[in-house]
This record gives structure tokens, C-alpha cells and sequence, in this order.
């Protein structure tokens, strides 16, 4: 599937928030928000009332920015989660936490989405001892994420680690042999969605 190769931070000033596609950058003064609060393009400004089409649009539009599918994935996963038991936007989440570069990132072993994305198509990860270079690959509870056993990896993994020291491991993740081991113990749920979407 392919992604969005644009400049990312033009995602976020046209969303009016942070999507934290960046990394640490995201956290520091260098963030675009932060210096140009306004969406971009020579008529943004100009922009009219939003209409409550305008209002759904924009969620999803932040969703799928935020964890980097694409129109016609996205439909996937909306057609998906409608067919499953329950509530189908919470649904629709849990798809989207399940994706294998989301459960890289939220471990802490990658500095961004497209970090993790990378490190899995480099064949960095491992499920249950088999190698998965598939972003989307969707996780289930009981399967562990492991690191590729190379010392290149294990620096890797180790810099992010330490980078995203201060980050909570939201707790349907279990991060254990000293940060290179990443077990799935449950499945996410909306309180675990840690973006402001409605
Ligand atoms: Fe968005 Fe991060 Fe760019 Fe800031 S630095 S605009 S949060 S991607």
C-alpha cells in the first residue's frame, strides 16, 4: 500500500494540530505549528463556516494522516469495522492500533510512524519468531513483537528506546526483555487512542 511522501507538518498546520508525524521534532520549538498556526495554501485563511459534512471530513482526514493510510485502505478498514460486533467508529480504532507500525511506535522501539514503517520493511521486527516486513500486518493478542537478533537493530532500538524514555507504553502492551520484546496482551480500546479524534 502506498503512503503520503508530502511534507508532513503541511498535514498538521491543515488539521490545526499537533499529528505528531515527526518524532521528537514534533516536541520542540522547530515544530511548523508552532510557528505558523494556520492552515496552509494562499486562501486558507479565507476559509468559510464548516458544515457538519466539513466536520466529519475533517476527522477523517486526521485519522488517516495520523496513522499514515490512504484513501482506499482507509475504506478497507471502515468496511471492516462496520461488519464487526459493536460500536463501528470504536471498531474502526482498534483496526488502526492493531497495525504493526503502530505497535512498534507505541512500544517506543521507532522515533516516528514512518521510522517504524521502515524498520519493518527492512525486516527489523519479528512476530511470534517469523518475520513480518508488513506495516499493516495487524497484531493480536498473545503474538510478541521481537527485534531482529543483529547488533545494528539492537543499536537502533536502543536510541529510540532511550528517546522515547519518558513515553507511557499504553497498557495493552507489555514491553519486556530489556525494551526488545513487545508482547500483545489485550486488544485497544478508545481510551487507549491517545489523539484527540471524535
Ligand atoms: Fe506536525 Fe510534528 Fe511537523 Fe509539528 S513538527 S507540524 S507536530 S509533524
Amino acid at each position: 500500500m502506498g503512503r503520503f511522501t508530502g511534507n508532513v507538518c503541511k498535514l498538521c498546520r491543515r488539521e490545526g494540530m499537533k499529528l505528531f508525524l515527526k518524532g521528537q521534532r514534533c516536541f520542540t520549538d522547530k515544530c511548523a505549528l508552532s510557528r505558523r498556526d494556520y492552515p496552509p495554501g494562499v486562501h486558507a485563511q479565507r476559509r468559510s463556516k464548516v458544515t457538519d459534512y466539513g466536520l466529519h471530513l475533517r476527522e477523517k482526514q486526521k485519522l488517516k494522516r495520523i496513522y499514515g493510510v490512504l484513501e482506499r485502505q482507509f475504506r478497507l478498514y471502515f468496511k471492516e469495522a462496520e461488519r464487526l460486533r459493536g460500536n463501528t467508529g470504536e471498531n474502526l480504532l482498534s483496526l488502526l492500533e492493531r497495525r504493526l507500525d503502530n505497535v512498534v511506535l507505541a512500544s517506543g522501539f521507532a522515533l516516528s510512524r514512518n521510522h517504524a514503517r521502515q524498520m519493518i520493511n527492512h525486516g527489523h521486527f519479528r512476530v511470534n519468531d517469523r518475520l513480518v516486513d508488513i506495516a499493516s500486518y495487524r497484531v493480536r493478542p498473545g503474538d510478541k513483537l521481537s527485534v531482529r537478533e543483529s547488533e545494528k537493530t539492537k543499536k537502533m532500538i536502543l536510541e529510540a528506546v532511550e528517546v522515547n524514555k519518558a513515553q507511557v507504553v499504553p497498557d495493552w502492551l507489555n514491553v519486556t526483555g530489556e525494551g526488545f520484546l513487545s508482547e500483545v496482551v489485550a486488544l485497544p480500546r478508545r481510551e487507549h487512542v491517545p489523539h484527540p479524534i471524535q
